[in-house]
């Protein structure tokens, strides 16, 4: 496999790949979990980052996360929306990538994770790669290649 060394596809990086924080929709750590179950809802996301109030990456919520904490044992207490805050049930343990990290070590951080966020030295928040944008770099990158490849790869 030396030759795929020489490849595009081994140079393009998490930058290029990755959708800019400004269009990234993102909560902070003080916001109540009922806000961040507002924008999972209305955006369709499953989960998105938290950020301080200095925009310096924290982590990130989901929606299983928020509607496990609300379940009780007969209902969901709702009345806990409004008090429990995003920083009381985020997930910080997660990778992080850099924007100069290469394509095969964002693959390998998106094969647990549909999305990774992008952070700079200093904790400042980045951006996102998303598992989809880096399948369809390999896709493109298979099709061009397909003599490199035994099997038929047609299929797009
Ligand atoms: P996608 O590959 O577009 O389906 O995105 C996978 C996951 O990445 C989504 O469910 C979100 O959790 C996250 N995501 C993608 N795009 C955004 C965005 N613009 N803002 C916040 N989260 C996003």
């Amino acid at each position: 496999m030396e030759h795929l060394k020489e490849l595009p596809l081994l140079q393009v990086t998490a930058e290029m790949l990755m959708v800019s924080s400004e269009k990234v929709a993102h909560v902070q750590l003080n916001n109540p979990i009922e806000h961040a179950l507002l924008i999972l809802v209305k955006s369709g996301y499953s989960a998105v980052p938290v950020l301080d109030m200095q925009y310096k990456f924290q982590g990130i919520v989901g929606k299983n996360t928020i509607l496990n904490e609300i379940l009780g044992l007969e209902r969901f207490e709702l009345e806990k929306l409004s008090s429990v805050t995003v920083e009381d049930v985020m997930t910080s343990d997660i990778p992080c990538l850099r924007k100069s990290d290469p394509f095969l070590t964002c693959l390998k951080a998106l094969m647990d994770h549909t999305f990774v966020c992008v952070v700079n030295a200093n904790g400042y928040f980045d951006g996102i790669v998303t598992r989809r944008a880096v399948l369809k770099q390999l896709n493109k990158y298979i099709h061009v290649n397909k003599a490199l490849f035994n099997e038929n790869v047609d299929e797009k």
